[in-house]
């Protein structure tokens, strides 16, 4: 990937966060699991920005290891926090609940997590400022660029497009098995494969999951003929 490109990842914990950096504007998306506040802002120092150029923070979905740092930011930045009306309430209660498992070995370990560790999931709850349903313009906050609504993996996911060629997916994508983008976990697979379809309809080059490393356009069309044609 290109150095000059707008897509800056921070590994926070187990999951990706990224800043989106045009010129003096910038926007975070994902902000990890708890205690990754400070992480964040350090990259944003080291790209020369203070806190107050991080104007916006868009939730992809919010589960624990996307949300967990949210609260921090919010007190610790001017930054608004965006999210989809689906999830509205599980953020104010700090409570995104557990996905269900695609996989076997997912399914088990959803199942035990469900029973034992209940307090995994939650995280400092967050009162969102902006709350969407439908496509969403970047524009006000000086980035070429919109959210885009893909349930699937939860039903309030959301991607966000940069510039028609970067793809932001929180987990609608994963990309921790290679060549695999498949999420182990998502609540609704016919909905999560409508949203891939949505996804290479954007004409995005590059998509950045959640989890793992970075996938082209190459890679994505690829495994969704293979996944399609089983399902077929
Ligand atoms: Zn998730
Ligand atoms: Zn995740």
């Amino acid at each position: 990937m290109n150095r000059d490109q707008p897509i800056v990842p921070i590994r926070t914990g187990n999951a990706n966060a990224y800043l989106v950096v045009t010129g003096s504007h910038a926007l975070l998306i994902d902000s990890g699991p708890r205690n990754q506040e400070r992480k964040i802002l350090t990259a944003l120092h080291g790209l020369h920005l203070p806190p107050e150029s991080l104007r916006l923070i868009i939730a992809t979905h919010t589960h624990y290891d996307h949300c967990g740092s949210l609260r921090a930011l919010q007190n610790m930045t001017q930054a608004k926090v965006l999210v989809h009306q689906a999830e509205a309430g599980d953020l104010q209660r700090g409570d995104g609940g557990l996905p269900d498992g695609t996989l076997w070995f997912s399914k088990f370990m959803v199942a035990v997590g469900r029973r034992l560790i209940r307090s995994l999931a939650t995280y400092p709850p967050v009162t969102p400022d902006i709350v969407i349903w439908d496509t969403f313009a970047l524009s006000d906050f000086g980035i070429d660029g919109y959210v885009l609504p893909t349930p699937g993996h939860t039903a309030g996911s959301l991607s966000v497009i940069i510039q028609n060629t970067h793809a932001l997916v929180g987990d609608t994508l994963f990309h921790i098995v290679k060549n695999s983008v498949f999420p182990p976990f998502a609540n609704d697979q016919p909905e999560l494969f409508n949203s891939w379809q949505k996804l290479l309809d954007t004409g995005c080059k590059y998509f950045y999951p959640g989890h793992g490393s970075p996938i082209s356009r190459e890679l994505f069309q690829t495994y969704f003929l293979k996944k399609r044609g089983k399902a077929a």
